[in-house]
């Protein structure tokens, strides 16, 4: 099976998120993808709540908003690897370990442009590219261009097997939805409406 990995915070999951994983399984011939929320991300805070000390509380949230992002969806699974609120994943880590975990199968890592411009600064960066193909996608600021210089400066230095991957361009990020649901807009449309109505049951971001 080929098998595409969509990790993220997903605080929450977002419709950037959800068609990175559909473009990347149709234009890629990919089998499946799996989601794959991270629990305790060495790079930034999970912010579900103010409270730092309910990590537990807010990993189970996340995932149970991918999970109903996902639901019913037969291609698209959710992957617990990461999901860990004590212990940090690192990505060389977990695609290594899916890696032996799965020897019949190839996987491709989904990215957004600033992950892959980042990417230089995640711990052991260099032992992902032999794991999986990258499949990067532009995000923002960064276009055609800058996206096909970059793959092409890793692709060279490191070996990495990195392709771009065409989908629609969408300024969303889990930042604005935390604070538009903490200054109670709408954020119908940006994430799928059951994580809508889970978000307000559970009055998740309110400030
Ligand atoms: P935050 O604002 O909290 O950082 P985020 O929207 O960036 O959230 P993450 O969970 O950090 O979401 O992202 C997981 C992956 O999805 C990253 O590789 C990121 O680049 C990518 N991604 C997220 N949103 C988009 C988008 N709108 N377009 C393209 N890629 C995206
Ligand atoms: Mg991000």
């Amino acid at each position: 099976m080929k098998i595409g990995i969509m990790g993220g915070t997903f605080d929450p999951i977002h419709i950037g998120h959800l068609l990175l994983g559909e473009f990347a399984y149709e234009d890629f011939g990919l089998d499946e993808i799996w989601f794959m929320p991270n629990g305790n991300p060495p790079h930034k805070d999970t912010t579900v709540h103010k409270d730092k000390a309910d990590d537990e509380k807010a990993l189970r949230q996340r995932v149970e908003m991918v999970r109903r992002a996902i639901c019913g969806v037969p291609h698209f699974k959710l992957c617990l690897h990461e999901a860990s609120a004590v212990k940090h994943s690192y990505t060389y880590q977990t695609m290594r370990e899916l890696n032996i975990e799965y020897p019949e199968d190839s996987f491709y890592f989904i990215l957004g442009a600033d992950s892959l411009f980042a990417i230089e600064q995640w711990r052991y960066f260099k032992e992902i590219f032999p794991t999986c193909t990258i499949l990067a996608a532009m995000r923002d600021d960064k276009d055609v261009k800058d996206m096909e210089q970059q793959i092409a400066y890793l692709s060279e230095k490191y070996g990495a097997r990195i392709e771009l991957l065409r989908a629609p361009l969408l300024e969303i990020s889990s930042t604005t939805i935390r604070e538009r649901a903490a200054k109670n807009l709408s954020i119908h449309y940006m994430v799928p409406d059951p994580v809508v109505e889970y978000i307000g049951q559970n009055q998740l971001y309110r400030e």
